[in-house]
């Protein structure tokens, strides 16, 4: 029986050149970048990967038009040009998406037409298909499901569409087959800047100190989180990437600063069943009622539909929806669908938190923060890297690599290979639609292996068979039901209902597997919790 990856948690003598602290997007971008760069990495997630914001985001690879409408070009296209790239190194996880833009008058038809013509010009070389401006019946066509009346046609358009949470995860393998360390279920408790950078000559005791050549300027404390078990190990360069709570890691580092570097914003999604919008295209309304976006998005077979931004001053791990997000998403659908969606519609709400950066001064909601990342340095060396979008996550990483080099944290001239190495499972081509349905297609190349494991022929519910769970075990890193039927499978985000009823199964799979508490309890509350009509 395989025993929890925990305890081969590092030797407190060893010296990394690089700890990361965070196993979202961000992390965990770092983390391949600087093992590919030949760096020594280790990357410590108290929870699971992705657990965080990074398993919660809309699923959507974009340049982001409402960003164009702000006027932040550079923004977009730096973000168009990622969206072509994680297509490429990750085509089982990623793939083109076709949005329509429904219009009720011909001036919004031209407006939308113009405005998302510019964006094909941005993206140039990386564009992934032409704009088109579509009549009343095209557009009924490409949306049915959507409210006819008043309806003058629509403007389709391209973006990208992925699976936030196994594309970390699949980040999280690549890290690992690059040469890194990574840890789910393992917290920093503690962070000493070392201030002591000198050595002895062991055979001299009277000998003056030297400064060590390379000296780590950091000891982590890291616990298990399952066994308890805690232990140091030190780092030439700390990455705090721990997403809406950066402040309190820069916090534990001794940083005196008092300028929280991050506001989180809350978003809500709500999954409902793919009849309420039975089509391959999204569907963006560029503006609700109070100026926002809303989208429909098929995913997995479902349809996802969001989402909010609400201000909280809190960052909960596992955060509640307001009553008010669950209205607002419901009555703006309502308004654009030919059949109102109810709470009885929904199959699944989940929340995540944005960790915006906060700007010098705060000029009202978070709504009108960038999302642009930021990156700080403290005078101990503690780099902070934050903001930004799951889109960006490479520039993110190579930005950081740069700045620790500049503020010669590291040494390191290696450029960064990130944009052109696919990642763990790549196939050479990919022909699933990830709209239709949860799939094999998610294990990538993997699943020549998983085939050959028992139970692959013993079905467990929604596409999820038992191979695929001892698999998970064995080689992605999962421990508990959550893991398994939230990140790893989606399950708890397409039908919470549905994933209640797989979970005993699942649980006693892994439990044979690792030997661990799979904790069936806790995966039960959460069910609960994002179920909206019990
Ligand atoms: P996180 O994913 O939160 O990762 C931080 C991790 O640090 C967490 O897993 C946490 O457990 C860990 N951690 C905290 N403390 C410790 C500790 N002491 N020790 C060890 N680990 C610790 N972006 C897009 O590009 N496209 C979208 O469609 C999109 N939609 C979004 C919709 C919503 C509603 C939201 C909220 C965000 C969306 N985003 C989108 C943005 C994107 O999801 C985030 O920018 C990104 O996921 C942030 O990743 P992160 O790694 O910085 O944070």
């Amino acid at each position: 029986m395989k025993k929890f990856s925990q305890l081969d948690l590092p030797q407190t003598s060893a010296v990394f050149d690089m700890a990361v602290i965070g196993g979202g997007a961000t992390g965990l971008g770092v983390a391949l970048d600087a093992s590919l760069r030949g760096l020594s990495v280790v990357l410590f997630e108290s929870n699971d990967f992705a657990s965080g914001t990074s398993s919660r985001s809309t699923k959507l690879l974009h340049g982001g038009v409402r960003y164009l409408a702000q006027g932040n070009v550079s923004l977009v296209r730096e973000a168009l040009a990622e969206r072509k790239t994680v297509m490429h190194i990750a085509p089982h996880l990623a793939q083109p998406l076709a949005f329509v833009m429904p219009a009720y008058s011909c001036w919004e038809k031209m407006t939308y037409g113009a405005g998302l013509k510019v964006y094909d010009l941005l993206a140039g070389q990386q564009g992934l298909g032409h704009t088109k401006v579509l009549n009343r019946n095209e557009t009924q066509a490409a949306l049915p499901g959507v409210r006819a009346e008043h309806l003058n046609g629509g403007v389709l358009y391209w973006d990208g569409q992925f699976d936030d949470a196994r594309l970390a995860l699949t980040l999280a393998r690549s890290a690992q087959d690059a040469g890194a360390k990574v840890f789910n279920h393992c917290r920093v408790q503690a962070i000493t800047p070392i201030n002591d950078q000198t050595e002895h000559d062991p055979s001299n005791q009277d000998s003056k100190p030297l400064r060590a050549p390379n000296p780590a300027r950091f000891s982590l404390q890291v616990e298990d989180v399952f066994s308890g078990d805690t232990r140091e190990v030190k780092a030439r360069c700390v990455v705090n990437a721990a997403g809406v709570w950066v402040d309190g890691i820069r916090h534990m580092a001794g940083t005196e600063s008092t300028r929280r570097i991050v506001s989180p914003s809350q978003g809500v999604h709500i999954v409902v069943a793919r009849a309420l919008l039975p089509t391959d295209h999204a569907l963006l309304v560029p503006k609700t009622d109070d100026g926002r976006v809303l989208f429909a998005v098929p995913w997995l077979g479902s349809t996802i539909l969001g989402t909010t931004d609400t201000p909280r001053e809190d960052a909960p791990h596992e955060p509640l929806p307001f009553e008010h997000e669950v209205e607002f998403i419901l009555s703006q659908s309502s308004k654009i669908l030919s059949r109102p969606v109810t709470r009885q519609d929904v199959k699944s709400v989940w929340v995540g938190l944005r960790p915006l950066v906060t700007p010098e001064k705060s000029n009202g909601g978070t709504k009108t923060i960038s999302r642009e990342h930021t990156i700080v340095v403290d005078e101990s060396g503690l780099i902070t890297v934050t903001g930004g979008k799951w889109t960006t996550y490479r520039v993110m990483a190579d930005d950081v690599m740069k700045a620790a080099v500049s503020h010669g944290l590291i040494k390191n001239n290696v450029p960064c290979a990130t944009s052109t190495m696919r990642l763990h499972g790549a196939p050479q081509s990919q022909s699933i639609s990830i709209t239709q349905s949860p799939g094999e297609h998610l294990f990538g190349t993997d699943i020549e292996r998983i085939r050959l494991i028992e139970g692959f022929d013993q079905p467990i519910g929604m596409g999820l068979n038992e191979a695929m769970v001892r698999f998970s075990a064995r080689e992605e890193f999962t421990v508990t039901v959550e893991d398994m039927l939230a990140r790893r499978w989606r399950a708890l985000f397409l039908d919470a209902k549905q994933a209640l009823s797989m979970a005993p199964r699942v649980a006693a799979i892994l439990e044979s597997e690792t030997g661990l508490d799979p904790k069936l309890d806790n995966f039960e509350l959460l069910c609960h919790q994002y179920q909206l009509a019990r």
